[in-house]
């Protein structure tokens, strides 16, 4: 839909509201304000700037609180600048035809991801902004504590650190933060405004690659930023083995895959594929510490390691996801190797302390036919596999059949707009309604005007995911307090939020990070910028 269209409706939608109001004897104070409010926004939104500015100097005559009420004459008098601006031959726009749904493409996930730990939300926040005008994909944390996590949920492949950072035990988190970073061979670059010799020595001492001064340069943060994904890339190519477990990576896994499936086609050479996800991993993570995760993934691998053939290939697939290829094994011969690491994971007992816990995993197999050779269809049919062993029970391990196809449940993705300005529920809603990311995803997309309406709805159900962009002002209940409510009510994992807020200003920034906001997009934004931000959140929360 082009920005010509959703002037034109805008521009309707104030002469329609005008009209209304022209009908009513009075009008009370704070829905002038609220009108007024929301036009400023979306009129920035869209780029016109008269109406945007002339709506932000009448704004500033009403109050939000205000009841008093105004009769058609006197706000009239007042508001009539804003016709003014609207062309009067306006060609009649039907918003449900006119609303177009574009294609939009889901962004690579290989994508860099940058995540910034600072407590400076000023300085994150600018970060943030620059950075994302170079598309890539950023997150904020203000405490080591709330980065470490996000370091394992989101996997970022570069951080910028200020390594000052205040909590009590920062400096443990700190190392955690590094030794994983190291790991997964994500640079780290201080970003400090004390630029002393102790400090660049501490930083590189600490393992940061670069220690970089306040007052920042754009240009040259850019340079610096690019140079190390460039680097990093190079880097990778080159490694194959994953340093925490010592499986092999998911590039090594790619070139593997299609050496056998060129094999198989060839001379026939049967193989299998076995795809291994621990069971509520989550839970030991939150529980024992990542740390304990750590060694959980590790004595995992060892498990396997001594299990399997030396011939076979094991693959760490993603975070807690593995792969294993089994040459010149069918489905049915892979059995009895399944059954021995689960045994044997299952009667390992991790130690905490005086504590003790198990752990279980979940698996999903298929070998190479004629029809299914082909990396995709092969890792589809083992996911398959897995997801149903998920489904019904965990600890086991399935065999893919093509029966399974049609049963497999596809993921729901909820994207919901709290925000009482139409216009944006309308945009979101148009835009998103008829938008399938991949063929297992379906997506619905529903508007609410208020926080209440939208908390009191039967909106939740634990096996969807949701993307949540919550206004920060709305008339019954604002965006923060349903933040609040959402993250103390709800599980985090599969809820996404981002708050658009209408004001810059940084203290609403920083509660809204602290109280568990993923994102924040202020207003007005570009629609082309609130898709695109959408789409990365689709990204974030569908793995
Ligand atoms: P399910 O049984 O459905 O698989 O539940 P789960 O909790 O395992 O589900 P999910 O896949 O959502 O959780 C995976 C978690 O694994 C999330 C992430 O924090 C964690 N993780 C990913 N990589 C690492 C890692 O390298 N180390 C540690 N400790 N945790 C990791
Ligand atoms: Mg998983
Ligand atoms: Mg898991």
């Amino acid at each position: 839909m082009t920005t010509e269209k959703y002037k034109q409706l805008l521009e309707k939608r104030i002469r329609s509201s005008f009209d209304d109001w022209a009908n009513r004897t009075s009008i009370e104070e704070r829905e002038i304000y609220r009108f007024l409010h929301n036009l400023k926004g979306t009129a920035g939104t869209i780029g016109m700037t008269e109406i945007e500015n002339e709506a932000e100097e009448k704004l500033s005559l009403f109050s939000d609180e205000g009841t008093r009420l105004f009769t058609y004459s006197e706000w009239y008098e007042v508001l009539k600048p804003l016709l003014m601006d609207i062309p009067l031959n306006l060609t009649e726009v039907n918003p449900s035809e006119s609303l177009v749904v574009q294609q939009i493409a889901l962004p690579e996930l290989t994508e860099n991801r940058i995540l910034i730990i600072d407590d400076d939300v000023e300085l994150a926040a600018y970060l943030k902004g620059i950075l994302e005008a170079r598309s890539y994909p950023v997150n904020i944390a203000l405490t080591a504590e709330r980065g470490l996590k996000l370091f394992y949920d989101w996997k970022p492949d570069m951080i910028l650190l200020d390594i000052l950072l205040p909590d009590t035990n920062g400096l443990e988190v700190l190392n955690q933060i590094v030794e994983k970073s190291q790991q997964e061979h994500s640079p780290i670059i201080v970003i400090s405004s004390e630029d002393t010799k102790e400090n660049r020595i501490h930083s590189y001492r600490s393992g940061a690659m670069d220690f970089f001064a306040k007052p920042i340069d754009e240009q040259i943060l850019i340079a610096l930023i690019d140079n190390r994904f460039q680097m990093k890339r190079q880097w990778e190519q080159s490694i194959i083995v994953d340093e925490l477990t010592g499986a092999y990576n998911r590039r090594h896994f790619n070139r593997t895959m299609r050496q056998l499936i060129s094999n198989f086609k060839r001379l026939g050479h049967v193989f299998t594929l076995v795809l291994m996800d621990l069971d509520h991993f989550k839970r030991v993570n939150d529980t024992y510490g990542h740390l304990m995760g750590d060694e959980v993934l590790e004595k995992f691998c060892d498990i396997i390691m001594a299990a399997k053939r030396d011939e076979d290939i094991l693959c760490r697939y993603g975070g807690e996801e593995f792969a294993l290829l089994l040459p010149n094994t069918s489905k049915a011969e892979s059995t009895g190797l399944l059954a021995r690491i689960h045994d044997q994971l299952e009667s390992h007992l991790f130690t905490v302390e005086d504590q003790y816990f198990q752990v279980t995993f979940t698996a999903g197999i298929t070998d190479c036919q004629m029809d299914n050779a082909h990396p995709k269809s092969l890792v589809e049919e083992a996911d398959q596999a897995l997801y149903l062993g998920k489904q019904s029970g965990r600890n086991q391990t399935i065999h893919f059949s093509p029966q399974m196809v049609n049963n497999h449940s596809e993921q729901k993705l909820n994207i919901i707009i709290v925000d009482d300005d139409r216009f944006i529920r309308e945009i979101v809603v148009s835009q998103f309604m008829k938008w399938q990311p991949n063929r297992n995803i379906h997506v619905s997309v529903q508007g609410y005007e208020d926080g209440i309406q939208f908390i009191d709805s039967d909106w939740y159900s634990e096996q969807e995911k949701y993307i949540i962009l919550l206004d920060g002002i709305m008339p019954e209940m604002d965006g923060v307090e349903v933040l609040r409510k959402l993250r103390d009510e709800y599980p985090e994992r599969n809820i996404v939020i981002a708050m658009l807020t209408g004001r810059t200003n940084q203290t609403d920034i920083i509660h809204a990070l602290q109280l568990g906001a993923d994102d924040y997009i202020v207003k007005p934004f570009q629609i082309s910028e609130l898709i695109s931000r959408i789409e990365r959140l689709v990204q974030k929360i569908l793995k």
